[in-house]
């Protein structure tokens, strides 16, 4: 293993990032700025994050050769997204340091490892039950109650590979649907709201965390961010102390961003964790003293972590498949700050961009 856990890599140093989506391309952006510069690998052509950067390399994140010859060119290695194979992760942290290491990818790529990890820590989740096969569904739907969420393990996101189960007669199509998946039955939460926090830990384990911020959903897709959140000091307190005791328990360097549901009580529960910046942390572009992009290569690179409090309150809006239409009004609106991701094909549920609109309170 490469990683020599307190290792710092200055300005001019190379950044390889595995992955080359939007949240990349934000990455080299603020990598940029602070002098360093990227090599992007990722297995599509014409991407966000290659757009921006110096070098990409396009091959599959199984190609053991390519992911070689990359990791020779580079001085440190991060990714955007967790999906990648967790063996892809292993070679690489043998070749150069990883972070965060393949040890927090394990964990937060598979909901069950990440639920049990966090019971471990004494950290609150859904009630769930791992699912291996159909035999273990129906008992786990009468131990659970209706409504609750059959999730695949790893792979999911923005609501994809999870399926709402009413009543009993919709187990068996529930089943069908994601069977051949590693899952996990979930309670239905009812929650009052949805916020998330992002942490920050360096390498010689100092942490820095943002304020809680409120997610809107639309179709399972983050719709809306509002900064500040509308929570209670003891929320508030609850939401930060489970975020650092997680950040800490990993032993992450990088960033961690912790999803949770509020609860009519004022207590937290959290749903899932994801070791990189994430689409609720945009607002801090406009909204905050560091942005969470900066802080990201500030961590992976072993720089002092910047301050992370709010300059100003923001509402941060995802431009989603066609909303891309209303760019040319949001030009004309001195309070809105466009990030567009140069993505040239709109699909609908796609992520084209956001604004963070500066608000008054
Ligand atoms: P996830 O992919 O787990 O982040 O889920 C996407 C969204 O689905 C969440 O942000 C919630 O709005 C909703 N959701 C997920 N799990 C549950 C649950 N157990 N109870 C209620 N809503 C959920």
């Amino acid at each position: 293993m490469k990683n020599n856990h307190s290792e710092i890599f200055t300005p001019g140093s190379i950044i390889g990032i595995m992955g080359g989506g939007q949240l990349g391309r934000m990455t080299a952006l603020a990598a940029a700025n602070l002098g360093y510069r990227c090599h992007i690998y990722t297995d599509e052509i014409n991407t966000p994050a290659a757009q921006v950067s110096e070098q990409v390399t396009i091959a599959s994140y199984e190609d053991i050769e390519a992911l070689t010859q990359f990791a020779e060119t580079v001085d440190v290695i991060t990714y955007e997204f967790e999906n990648i194979p967790l063996s892809t992760a292993n070679l690489l942290s043998q070749l150069k340091v990883l972070r965060p290491s393949p040890s927090v990818l394990a964990i937060s790529q598979h909901r069950a490892y990440e639920k049990d990890f966090a019971i471990q820590n004494g950290v609150r989740v859904a009630p769930y039950k791992a699912i291996k096969g159909i035999d273990d569904l129906e008992p786990a739907v009468e131990m659970l109650g209706t409504p609750c969420v059959l999730k695949t393990c790893r792979f999911g996101y923005d609501g994809k590979g999870q399926i709402k189960i009413n009543s009993f007669d919709e187990i068996e199509p529930a089943w069908n649907q994601l069977c051949g998946h590693d899952l996990v039955l979930e309670k239905f939460i009812k929650f009052e709201r949805e916020i998330s926090v992002i942490v920050a830990r360096d390498v010689n384990h100092h942490t820095k965390v943002y304020q809680p911020v409120e997610n809107r959903h639309v179709n399972h897709i983050l719709d809306t961010t509002i900064v500040p959140a509308n929570i209670t000091e003891k929320t508030t307190n609850l939401a930060t102390t489970m975020s650092l005791m997680l950040a800490n328990s990993l032993n992450l360097i990088g960033l961690l961003a912790v999803e949770m549901f509020v609860m009519e009580d004022e207590s937290v529960i959290m749903n899932e964790i994801a070791p990189r910046p994430h689409n609720s942390g945009h607002w801090t572009q406009d909204g905050s003293q560091t942005s969470q992009f900066e802080q990201f290569v500030r961590a992976i690179t072993g720089q002092p972590l910047g301050e992370t409090g709010m300059i100003r309150p923001i509402t941060m809006k995802n431009l989603i498949g066609n909303a891309i239409d209303q760019v040319p009004v949001f030009f004309n609106d001195s309070n809105a700050k466009i990030h567009l991701y140069g993505k040239a094909e709109v699909r609908p549920g796609r992520k084209m961009g956001h604004i963070n609109i500066i608000t008054k309170n």
